[in-house]
């Protein structure tokens, strides 16, 4: 029997928290589930088979830095990114619209889209709705995400609605170039993008104009932005509400880990986030106890691992003297192994958070998880 292009199915719920699986071509998505961000092919610091061995079951690509290096078309005739990269799971990637606002120079916006200078070599490029579809169907991904404009943070009112209404129509632009897209349209999936900033009458129109136009899934867009966890919450408490209950829920950027648990307690089903590659290479480890800065001297001679309770190669191997040493003298196995560590951490946080719901026990685990976990 062959996969379904796309596939979402609840198993269990417990509040609103809720545990289930996407099927795909290329594989099975648990959820909830934590998407490792590979920006550039890569998840820095880390061969493919850690990070399915972790329990990755997905992983994000930037479209934004594909198209600009390799390229996107070099990537199509090089077979995709999966083949590419020696990733064969499923791969979502973003549409570029966010990283090409806050990382590209001399960004200038239309109706048509954003023309924008490479910050690689200042090189010229445009990207639309249609153009970032184009890539991510040459990127041969499986999750592709309509192009957006994410409202920035601390916005008017009349600001964070006009912004919402040109990424409701560029969100109808990319339905109509993906489904354009050939064979590609009939095995990958295409999410929606709310937006709206903090404000449920706009988040409200948002949804409603998504859902009109009908994706396999819908992200909560537009959050982590530098609101705040309150603020994040805040929202959250009413915008996963109004996206279907049948379709996976998205929010993208996020989290630390005590954010992503209390999305999940909001209705969110898939997360995506740099903090445990970038804090990795930083020196910075997750616990359950809460992060940790592996640089600081207190470690220089201890002898336990970074997280008595993780079962990762890293942990049941090398101490955090070892790991401070490495970190300290700047060699790359450090941040190798600060990385692995990072990844399985998280992984075996949406383990623990999918067991639970399945168990009915969602609660119980969540209130344990925030008395033991100290925010840095
Ligand atoms: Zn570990």
């Amino acid at each position: 029997m062959t996969q379904p292009r796309f596939s979402f199915s609840v198993s269990a719920t417990d509040g609103k928290a809720r545990t289930g699986v996407i099927s795909m071509r290329r594989g099975e998505i648990r959820t909830p589930a934590f998407m490792p961000v590979g920006t550039a092919a890569t998840v820095k610091a880390m061969r493919p088979a850690e990070v399915r061995a972790a329990g990755a079951d997905i992983i994000l690509g930037n479209t934004y830095h594909l198209m600009l290096r390799p390229g996107a078309e070099r990537m199509a005739r090089l077979g995709g990114l999966h083949g590419f990269m020696g990733w064969d799971r499923p791969i979502l990637t973003d549409s570029g619209g966010y990283q090409v606002m806050s990382l590209s120079a001399l960004t200038r916006m239309s109706e048509e889209g954003v023309a924008f200078s490479s910050h690689i070599d200042g090189s010229k490029h445009m990207l639309s709705p249609e153009r970032s579809m184009e890539i991510q169907r040459l990127l041969d991904s499986d999750i592709v995400m309509a192009f957006d404009e994410c409202t920035r943070n601390g916005c008017t009112h009349d600001e964070a609605a006009q912004s919402m209404e040109r990424s409701m129509r560029w969100a109808k632009r990319s339905r109509d170039a993906f489904d354009a897209g050939g064979a590609h349209a009939d095995r990958a999936a295409l999410f929606g993008i709310q937006q709206g900033s903090l404000d449920e009458g706009l988040r409200r129109v948002s949804a409603d104009r998504l859902i009109d136009i009908g994706f396999d899934g819908y992200a909560v867009g537009g959050l982590a932005v530098g609101e705040g966890q309150e603020a994040m919450f805040g929202c959250l408490d009413f915008a996963p509400d109004m996206l279907p209950p049948d379709r996976p829920r998205y929010l993208m950027g996020v989290g630390k880990p005590d954010d992503i648990v209390g999305a999940v307690e909001r209705g969110i089903d898939m997360f995506d986030c740099v903090l445990p590659t970038r804090s990795g290479r930083n020196g910075q480890a997750f616990t359950w106890n809460g992060p940790l800065n592996i640089r600081n001297a207190r470690f220089a001679e201890d002898r336990e691992p970074l997280d008595p309770r993780c079962a990762c190669p890293v942990c049941s191997t090398w101490s955090r003297a070892y790991l401070h040493h490495l970190v300290k003298a700047g060699e790359m196995l450090g941040a190798m192994l600060m990385t692995q560590h990072n990844i399985h951490f998280y992984q075996d946080l949406m383990r623990n958070i999918r067991d639970s719901i399945a168990q009915g026990r969602f609660a119980v685990f969540a209130a344990g998880f925030r008395n033991e976990y100290k925010r840095a």
